[in-house]
């Protein structure tokens, strides 16, 4: 597969063009991995129609150099990359109209720009790099989908070892010990393992909570690969699921498959919400889901696009994203079921694949 940066670079120079600026400073590390490679946590980046200029510290030298090779012009900054910065921006010629990215930006580091960057004119920008982001190319899917089945694979291994007894806590070090047997570098945000009530509470942190007969137990979790996350969420049973259960359950398990199943390119984030979550509400339970049925993801566990009720913005093909329905009856329990899926021009592809995709274990 040939080298995506520059092509990547390129469909920005387009943007910085129809956003009426000369350049753009990048701050959102994200945003500079997908553009030069570095996965570093400091640096500054400027792209020009001439010039893409990445500024770092002395920790990465080695690591700048590989990563980035000569698709910029790498500065090791000794004292502060803002110092640096002024000193390439002061070299580079035809910059007047310089963009920077509001949301990855310090307010700090914004009155740097009026201060000492008074010599150029600011722009605020939003979103240029994370619309290409959107649409991912073959490599990328590629790597999400080795996350998706560590994910799976981790998830797998670790039911058979969970009991009644464990804390929350010891179901976590399992899932993330698995996570790093699969081969995952890390974890794309920290594990949510909730049971019992618990459960109801949809970012719930794992606790010292002990797994008890008749809990429901949700994992939400996610592998990373080369910097390229998935993330799933399943809800079993500790022990004999009730009637109750398999019936919240079930509602939940029928809008995943709804959403999995309908959603496509080309659709807005709010019909792709609405695959899951009218089936909910006439079930009666619409109040219990009380978030949007999916995001993107990629670089970033949570990035664009949004599939929201408030979300009129089209899916881009080639995007990744999530399914995840829930119903949470505060005080008693809930049940979130999440599955990564590409929007693929001939339709959507699970990438989530655990041989039964309608899991339902009840663990003894
Ligand atoms: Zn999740
Ligand atoms: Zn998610």
């Amino acid at each position: 597969m040939s080298d995506p940066r520059p092509r990547r670079i390129a469909a920005l120079v387009d943007g910085l063009t129809a956003a009426h600026i000369d350049g753009l400073l990048l701050t959102g590390l994200p945003n500079i991995r997908y553009l030069t490679g570095f996965s570093g946590s400091s640096a500054l980046l400027v792209i020009s129609q001439r010039d893409v200029v990445l500024i770092t510290d002395f920790r990465y030298q080695t690591q700048v150099a590989e990563e980035v090779g000569d698709i910029a012009r790498i500065v090791i900054e000794p004292s502060s990359l803002w110092t640096g910065l002024w000193q390439q921006l002061a070299q580079m010629s035809g910059l007047q109209v310089l963009g920077f990215e509001t949301a990855h930006i310090l307010h700090r580091d914004f009155q740097r720009l009026n201060e000492v960057g008074s010599r150029w004119q600011w722009r605020p920008t939003a979103d240029l790099v994370e619309t290409l982001r959107e649409r991912k190319d073959d490599t990328e899917i590629a790597l999400i989908a080795r996350a998706a089945d560590m994910a799976t694979t981790a998830l797998s291994r670790t039911l058979p070892q969970v009991s009644a007894g464990m804390t929350e806590l010891a179901v976590a070090g399992i899932l993330e010990r698995e996570l790093r047997n699969a081969g995952s570098e890390g974890f794309a945000f920290p594990s949510i393992v909730a049971s019992g009530p618990r459960s109801a509470l949809p970012h719930a942190h794992s606790s010292a909570r002990e797994l008890a007969s008749g809990d429901f137990l949700l994992m939400d979790f996610g592998a990373v690969v080369d910097g390229y996350c998935s993330d799933i969420t399943r809800t079993v049973v500790v022990g004999t699921a009730s009637t109750e259960h398999r019936g919240v359950y079930d509602i939940v398990r029928v809008a995943n498959e709804r959403g999995a199943a309908g959603v496509r390119a080309g659709m807005s984030g709010r019909d792709a919400d609405a695959l899951a979550r009218d089936y909910i509400e006439r079930a009666g339970f619409g109040p219990l889901f009380g978030h949007s049925l999916g995001h993107g993801i990629g670089l970033e566990v949570h990035e664009a696009p949004r599939l929201a009720r408030t979300s009129e913005g089209v899916l881009a093909e080639g995007a990744v994203v999530t399914i995840e329905p829930g119903v949470y009856r505060p005080g008693w329990g809930g049940v979130r079921i999440e599955d990564d899926v590409v929007l693929g021009a001939d339709g959507p592809r699970l990438l989530t694949n655990l041989n039964c995709p309608n899991l339902f274990p009840l663990i003894p």
